[in-house]
């Protein structure tokens, strides 16, 4: 007998021992043509794999998250065999499944996407005959025999420790493989070719350059239709694009990965600022800033000159190295020392918005996302050990109180000791549970990442959701055991003995220029009144109008509003379609009504028009807007 546990408790025996397959079926028919693989005491496996003795088993169906994964891992497979029935000379490498979808790296000519219909065909005949994955195992020496005229499938086999190697076959295409797989390639109902680019082999430039061809695939082709229009609204949304197109930063050769931030851009930089050091302000923080550029020394006693280096921009100014700050904290961790600090002090909660500058790779720069320079809203909040919780608690607070007024959700993840760590048992069980028992107090869910926190102490991490629904690591609040040692940190307790503080580290928008692009996604570029760089526009019908019409400018421009009057001798359908293109949020028409009645008729970039509204009413629901910080438009708005 062989008694499989399932994920709730419940057991079932089996006379001899069964499949996936046959404990699906135990559970109904239905339920077993919608499983796609095993998992068997954690280890995913094929489904059709045996389960010999006692086990834990959950049976993974279409809808769990790694079902995907195994899914576009099989259609990497079945594309690879399109790939080898087409191109006669191709050497295959390596195909994983990867976020969005898989690809292969393939030695062969360079392709184009036109090539793709033609391999998209090939790969539906594979599918549409659903043919079975069956999986082989193989000693080393015969699968240098079968590879024998694949250098790179030979090249990954000398590389395995000895023992038996797996194959999978469907149909008449072999791969080395891992798995698992899906049972069959019938299971691939949508798959679709995306992309080709350059790759290397093992990334390396020095060896042959390989054709990596992306695709994704699919359970249900709705969910490839929902992707692909997932693709298009994030392309539409793009912040480089629309960076150019609202003249909000620009880029250039002469700084690569740096950016140039334009009248536009600094308007919203500057408003976001000022938010963040209003809500700092409150949550009792003290603003600090500290130099780019400090000496080697420093950094060797911070640990950067040893482990950061290569990150670094490094020079020689009057005989001393010296190094351009990839964060703020050692200057930070210099301010505190430069005073003596009594426990009455504490907590102290010193923020630096501060420009850090990281020498990234030219390969992955992108846009805002990933810069060479860029400020931290890096704090360090210096405390003693009662402090934690009550400190992490008030941090939570002030990180949802901050996302939420962009209308952005998130989600916490804790993570917790890495294999390599500094630190003892004791130290580090405190830590823990100083952010864990802060955590179940905020009451939210949280994801535990086990082993997962840096080297220098726990970490929670804040998620943030887009209106696309990505996701984006941007908050962080972590525990640093590290940096007060090598600091010598300390203040003097009630029983005048100096003692270590507790130092965290903590960010709410990380990188401000990231944060910044994101939100340029975020609201495609559709910035809320307070963050717009033009909040209003006036639009005189006729010539005669525009003294009146200045006048109104001046008075919302004394209100602080930021106004402009467009009094070209354009067509009043232009101006409109202009101010629209530039997302200026209220856009006012003056006519020969609008001036003898005393209203104004308010255009929102949503299309409603409501008239007849009183200036007083305008200036109340426009100042509140702004000074609470509102998504909406209130009244204006439908
Ligand atoms: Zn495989
Ligand atoms: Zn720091």
């Amino acid at each position: 007998m062989v008694h499989i546990t399932f994920p709730d408790g419940n057991i079932k025996a089996f006379e001899s021992p069964p499949t996936g397959h046959d404990i699906a079926c135990s559970i109904s028919e239905g339920f077993a043509r919608n499983c796609v693989a095993l998992q068997k005491n954690g280890d995913l496996l094929d489904l059709n794999a045996r389960v010999e003795e006692d086990a834990a088993v959950r049976l993974v169906t279409t809808r769990d998250p790694e079902a995907l994964h195994i899914l576009r891992h099989s259609a990497a497979h079945v594309m690879a065999q399109a790939i080898l029935h087409l191109y006669k000379d191709a050497h295959l490498t390596i195909g994983p499944a990867v976020d969005d979808g898989f690809y292969y790296d393939i030695d062969m000519e360079p392709i184009s996407e036109e090539e793709f219909p033609k391999i998209e065909a090939e790969i539906k005949k594979a599918v549409k005959a659903k043919e079975p994955f069956k999986r082989a195992a193989v000693s080393k020496a015969e699968a240098l025999e079968f590879y024998k005229n694949e250098p790179y499938k030979l090249e990954m086999i000398r590389d395995l420790p000895d023992g038996t190697i797996s194959f999978y076959r469907h149909g008449d295409f072999t791969d080395l493989c891992r798995g698992p797989h899906v049972p069959h390639t019938g299971f691939i109902k949508a798959v679709k070719l995306m992309k080709v680019s350059g790759a290397y082999w093992r990334g390396d430039q020095s060896n042959a350059q390989l054709q990596r061809i992306y695709g994704t695939a699919f359970f249900d082709k709705k969910d490839l239709v929902a992707y692909l229009q997932f693709l298009e609204e994030a392309r539409k949304r793009n912040h480089r694009k629309i960076g150019t197109a609202l003249d909000l930063f620009s880029f250039h050769d002469e700084a690569p990965g740096m950016p140039f931030f334009h009248a536009n851009g600094m308007v919203i930089w500057n408003e976001l600022l000022e938010y963040w050091r209003e809500e700092h302000r409150t949550a009792g923080y003290v603003e600090t800033k500290t130099p780019i550029t400090l000496n080697r020394s420093l950094w060797e006693r911070s640990g950067h000159w040893e482990n950061y280096r290569e990150n670094m921009y490094t020079s020689v100014i009057d005989d001393t190295d010296v190094a351009i700050k990839p964060m703020n904290c050692p200057g930070g961790m210099l301010v505190y020392t430069s005073r003596h600090h009594s426990y009455r002090d504490l907590p102290i909660r010193q923020a630096e918005v501060g420009l850090v500058h990281r020498h990234e790779l030219s390969g992955v720069l992108n846009g805002l996302f990933r810069v060479r320079a860029f400020h931290q809203d890096d704090a360090h909040i210096f405390m003693t050990p009662e402090q934690i919780q009550s400190e992490i608690l008030s941090l939570l607070s002030l990180e949802d109180r901050m996302y939420s007024t962009f209308g952005l959700g998130y989600h916490l993840e804790l993570s917790t000791r890495p294999d390599k760590s500094i630190g003892t048992d004791e130290q580090w069980k405190m830590a823990t549970d100083g952010l864990r028992s802060a955590l179940d107090a905020y009451g939210r869910d949280y994801k535990i990442n086990e082993g997962d926190g840096a080297f220098y102490g726990p970490k929670i991490d804040l998620h943030i959701k887009d209106a696309l629904g990505r996701t984006w690591q941007c908050g962080t609040i972590q525990l640093d055991m590290s940096l007060p040692e090598r600091f010598d940190l300390y203040y003097v307790d009630k029983d005048n003995e100096k003692h270590r503080p507790i130092m965290l580290h903590r960010t709410v928008f990380g990188s401000i220029e990231r944060f910044l692009g994101i939100l340029i996604e975020h609201f495609a570029g559709k910035f809320p009144l307070w963050m717009a760089p033009v909040q209003v526009i006036l639009l005189p019908i006729n010539d005669d109008l525009v003294a009146y019409t200045d006048e109104i400018g001046r008075t919302l421009q004394g209100a602080g509003l930021r106004c402009e009057v467009d009094s070209r001798a354009e067509s009043l359908n232009k101006k409109i379609r202009e101010a629209q293109l530039r997302y200026i949020p209220l856009i006012l028409t003056i006519g020969n009504k609008e001036k003898a009645s005393g209203t104004l008729s308010v255009r929102t970039l949503d299309g409603t028009v409501k008239q007849g509204i009183s200036h007083d009413v305008f200036m109340n629901t426009v100042t509140a807007a702004i000074r609470e910080r509102r998504l909406d438009l209130g009244l204006f708005q439908e």
